[in-house]
């Protein structure tokens, strides 16, 4: 048997490795530099945990949450291995015994904060230059890019982590990482013809719903008294609005509580255990809730608010089902929240990050008012293709009925027509909506097409170029700038008068409906 599945069934218990597991553990075996990306619950751990016991010396592994820390080192403790972590809610005492065990080799892993990297201005990095080093792992690794969500100063002293300790293994690993922040978590931490792994994000036991913030404690209220025998998480943006949800919750007779960054750290601690115990059965929390709770029956995640990005909110859903069985993802969404996040998403004299944050509310605001498959929607944000249909979204559950679109589509394809295929969508729209912008010149404006798309708003137009592309009646080219072209079909319903039909949703499938509003 091989070293590492020794040390898998020995340490952990587990019989075998899943996939990606295996070959990251193998890789940082052989002291190669290693990028995991891997959705929450896809078991990054072992990526790193495995190789520190199959290697000489101390693993540094560098994790921005406390809690969760305490938690690994406790958990490896029990299996019997040594562990300890350095942070900044110890005291120095505490730290000097840690370093002193450090440098004895006593360590197998020592867990490490972000902070202590830039404390003293990295004076840690100089500290450990003496010490037999097995490898680095730098978990949660987006936070070393500014172009992920959830970018920490702390994390760029990692940068000279390379060069400092040129033969030493780096696995990078992350949950949440779209292309760009991808490859700039590789070219940050100067990793050295990385293996790349990259596991797929799907979650097929979590179905999607998107539903209207119209009523959300009475639908919630519903949803609970539908499914008594659940527990989850409803996820609100202030600390005010969970304390307020969990306190209608109880007024109701549900068992819940909130949780939040302004309870003391004992008591959040203690509300985390009931709720992984099931004594709680509603936990009504900010995003402060849920980084490394490994509670496995998590049936229903619901956003009574929305999230900022679509990071965040695969994240926060993928702490349903974690068990493998079915679970709900309901996000309530409307337009004041998206009002409300763009306010948050400026920051003053940071041009490039406002625009960055700005651009991924779009995409969230976007997956939300998109009639389309929901969870092709998030595996395409994640670069995975996936084909829809996956018949476990609200989208692909609804009844959809027959659409005869021949004369807008006739509009459309004519207007495409006149402008001789020389433009995208969003000119075309202009032109249909009779716009007086720039960008449409006196010649268009002479052309008998022009505003004859006026019935309708751009949302409108967008989804039925969609759907004609979709469809076969439009080609839409993938250059940097996209332009709508005419197809045979669409010559057919131009010159033929062939009749275009599709289909539309009759009412999306929701999760949840409330009969009478009070
Ligand atoms: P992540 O950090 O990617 O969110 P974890 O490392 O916390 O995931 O692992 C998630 C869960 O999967 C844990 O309960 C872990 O014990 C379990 N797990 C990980 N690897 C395996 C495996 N090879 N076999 C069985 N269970 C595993
Ligand atoms: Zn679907």
């Amino acid at each position: 048997m091989e070293i590492s599945t020794q040390i898998l069934q020995q340490y952990f218990g587990y019989d075998s490795f899943r996939p990606n597991q295996a070959s990251a553990v193998k890789n940082v075996i052989a002291k190669k530099d290693t990028f995991v990306l891997m959705p929450t619950g896809g078991g990054k751990s072992l990526c790193y945990q495995v190789p520190a016991l199959a290697l000489d010396g101390t693993a540094i592994v560098v994790s921005p949450l406390i809690a969760l820390m305490k938690d690994q080192v406790d958990a490896l403790r029990a299996n019997g291995v040594s562990a300890a972590y350095m942070n900044s809610s110890m005291n120095p005492l505490e730290q000097n015994e840690t370093f002193h065990q450090l440098k004895e080799g006593k360590l197998k892993l020592l867990y490490v904060a972000p902070e202590k990297l830039s404390a003293d201005n990295g004076s840690f990095l100089n500290l450990i230059k003496g010490i037999n080093i097995s490898l680095f792992a730098v978990d949660e690794a987006h936070c070393v890019s500014h172009w992920g969500h959830d970018f920490r100063p702390d994390y760029l002293f990692l940068n000279g982590l390379k060069r400092q300790f040129p033969q030493i293994p780096i696995i990078a690993l992350t949950a949440s990482a779209d292309e760009i922040t991808r490859q700039d978590i590789i070219k940050q931490l100067n990793l050295q013809q990385p293996t790349v792994l990259i596991s797929s994000f799907d979650r097929p036991n979590i179905k999607y719903f998107v539903q209207p913030k119209q009523s959300v404690l009475s639908h919630i209220i519903q949803y609970l008294n539908d499914h008594p025998n659940d527990s989850g998480i409803i996820y609100c943006l202030s600390r005010r609005g969970t304390e307020d949800m969990a306190n209608n919750l109880k007024e109701n007779g549900i068992n819940a509580a909130f949780y939040h960054a302004g309870i003391s750290s004992l008591e959040r601690a203690q509300i985390q255990d009931d709720f992984i115990k099931d004594k709680i059965r509603v936990m009504v929390a900010t995003i402060a809730f849920g980084m490394g709770i490994d509670k496995s029956n998590v049936r229903f995640v619901i956003h009574a608010d929305l999230p900022k990005n679509i990071e965040s909110y695969y994240q926060e859903t993928g702490r349903a089902g974690r068990d493998s069985l079915p679970s709900e993802a309901i996000l309530f969404y409307s337009n004041a929240d998206v009002m409300k996040l763009k306010k948050f998403a400026v920051i003053e004299g940071n041009e490039e990050q406002s625009t960055l944050m700005l651009r991924k509310l779009q995409q969230m605001t976007d997956f939300a008012e998109m009639q389309k498959c929901r969870r092709q929607y998030l595996m395409e944000y994640f670069g995975e293709p996936h084909p829809g249909n996956c018949n476990s979204c609200d989208y692909c559950l609804s009844d959809f009925e027959n659409w005869d679109a021949t004369i807008d589509a006739q509009k459309l394809l004519s207007a495409v027509f006149r402008l001789k295929e020389r433009y995208g969508k969003n000119l075309i729209i202009d032109f249909l909506r009779e716009s007086k912008g720039a960008k449409i010149t006196d010649y268009m404006r002479s052309l008998p097409t022009y505003g004859i798309g006026n019935n309708a708003d751009r949302t409108y137009w967008h989804n039925l170029i969609k759907q004609l592309v979709i469809n076969d009646f439009l080609h839409e080219s993938n250059e940097e700038f996209s332009v709508l072209k005419l197809t045979e079909k669409s010559k057919e319903v131009l010159f033929n008068k062939k009749k275009v039909n599709l289909q539309k949703v009759k009412e999306l499938a929701k999760a949840v409906t409330v009969a009478e509003i009070e």
